[in-house]
């Protein structure tokens, strides 16, 4: 059998959870489906006076709720069923985390570190104006946010060019988040989807009978990790697991990995890849050959984030972490999930596992629409209300608080705290839908399975909503 593309894997995960649903046929076959793919050429005035011709695409997988909502790569090789597959996730993840959008990904073929800075605004200004052009941004119908390869560097971009093409319109700033916070963005969304992931990880370690199933001791601390791609979503989510306590022992890059069973220093080797384009020959490691064979390495969790089809059938059978946590989208393919699963390692899926980027896009989102920064109306608020109960308690006693601690306990809320929360809920609850609808299906579905049919499941019942479907 030939290896399933991207998007055959994730038509294959879709259809081994839609087999555990009952619902129509048709219905699955509409979930399924991509309702809109928007491929555009345009050219670029590259700055040497040579043209070239660029190629983009933007998916928008399902209308079922809007606005639709994904992020936008730049890549070389980026292309129709890449994006369809990514906006297909998006769908999915949405629905799995109770964020209120449709899925849509958006893609251009090109590798970002080979243009200069001047030639990527042209290009990503362009791309917004030709999605302007086809109403395929805009805050109530489409959504983008960084990806593989963009930041929000290109997301200030994308907010002044539909800003400029869209005079008096008052919510133009919730047409793509992700944004700088000095220019709409919202606190937190950076770390976003690090962060999540180590949420989601943290609620999964925290069950003692299913750590007990996988040979694990309970929570992070400890724990030995390897991070796959020191890009957005990969560089934090290992400072935060270094946070939550556990050992980076491994890191992949493009140009070759790096090894260390006592531990890396990440800030000190972000800093020398910074100054020098390489993880290689970091002080107190050994280099690993390549990427892939980095993720064979000892360890307790491998955090794929870098791009999809890493876990192949050809190498699942060599890894040997006990948990594959899904940074990436995509990393891991159908039939790699396959062996994965017979060898008792536990899969997180990317649709739950990376939906933080997402969950915090839409709390941006929010907050764009709603024109004030969150906490705003209410920090000074709790903070008195605070300082009343603290001082009545004093009173009460006769005992003063040390002053530290009473500046941490009658603290109110400030946006970044209320961002958090709001993350940490979304991960929390999500995992917890995941593992109910496990308990309805069996523990012979592995959690990708769950993870889908527990969308699917919402999904549905919107198109039931809306009328649509009966
Ligand atoms: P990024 O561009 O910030 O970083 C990607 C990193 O991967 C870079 O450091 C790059 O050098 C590295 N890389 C490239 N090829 C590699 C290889 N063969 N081996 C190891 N490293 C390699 O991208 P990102 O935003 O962190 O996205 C990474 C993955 O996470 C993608 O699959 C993306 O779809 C997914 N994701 C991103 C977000 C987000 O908010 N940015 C949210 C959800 C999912």
């Amino acid at each position: 059998m030939s290896a399933p593309s991207f998007l055959e894997s994730v038509q294959i995960a879709f259809d081994r959870a839609a087999a555990l649903t009952t619902h129509d046929p048709t219905l699955l076959r509409q979930i399924q489906a991509c309702n809109a793919i928007y491929h555009v050429s345009f050219p670029l005035r590259r700055d040497d006076g040579s043209l070239e011709v660029i190629q983009a695409w933007r998916a928008q997988h399902s209308h079922h709720r809007l606005p639709t909502k994904g992020g936008i790569r730049y890549a070389p090789d980026v292309h129709k069923d890449e994006v369809v597959a990514l906006a297909s996730l998006m769908s999915y993840k949405c629905a799995l985390v109770n964020v209120p959008f449709g899925g849509a990904k958006g893609g251009i073929r090109i590798d970002p570190r080979k243009y200069s800075v001047g030639e990527l605004e042209r290009i990503t200004r362009r791309y917004t104006f030709e999605l302007v052009r086809k109403n395929f941004i805009g805050p109530g119908l489409d959504v983008p946010a960084p990806d593989y390869g963009t930041s929000s560097r290109e997301m200030a971009w994308i907010a002044d060019t539909y800003a400029q093409l869209r005079p008096g319109e008052l919510d133009a700033m919730a047409c793509v988040t992700a944004k700088p916070v000095e220019q709409g963005g919202v606190e937190g969304r950076t770390e976003a989807t690090g962060r999540g992931l180590v949420f989601g990880l943290q609620e999964i370690a925290s069950d003692a009978d299913l750590m007990k199933r996988l040979g694990l001791s309970p929570g992070l601390k400890g724990k030995r990790v390897i991070v796959q791609g020191l890009g957005n979503v990969g560089y934090y989510a290992a400072k935060f697991m270094i946070e939550a306590g556990a050992i980076l022992v491994g890191v992949a890059e493009r140009e070759g990995g790096i090894h260390a069973p006592d531990g890396i220093d990440l800030e000190a080797l972000m800093v020398q890849r910074r100054a020098t384009g390489t993880a290689m020959n970091f002080p107190g490691t050994s280099n690993v050959e390549s990427s892939i064979a980095t993720l064979e390495l000892p360890c307790d969790i491998l955090i794929p984030a870098a791009l999809e089809r890493q876990i192949t059938r050809k190498n699942a059978g060599n890894i040997k972490a006990k948990i594959v946590a899904e940074g990436a989208n995509g990393p891991t393919t159908a039939l790699a999930d396959e062996i994965l699963f017979a060898r008792n390692i536990l899969v997180v899926p990317d649709v739950y596992l990376n939906a933080g980027g997402v969950t915090v896009s839409y709390f941006e989102w929010l907050k764009n629409l709603s024109h004030v920064r969150f906490g705003r109306m209410e920090k000074r608020f709790e903070e008195d209300a605070f300082a009343r109960i603290i001082g009545a308690m004093e009173s009460s006693t006769g005992k003063h608080f040390p002053d530290d601690e009473r500046r941490k306990l009658v603290a109110g809320a400030g946006e970044e705290d209320l961002v958090n929360s709001g993350l940490l809920e979304t991960m929390a609850e999500s995992w917890r839908e995941i593992q109910q609808t496990r308990g309805r299906l069996g523990s012979a579905v592995d959690i990708r399975t769950a993870a889908f049919v527990t969308a699917i499941d919402k999904i549905a019942i919107t198109y039931q909503d809306l009328g649509i479907f009966p």
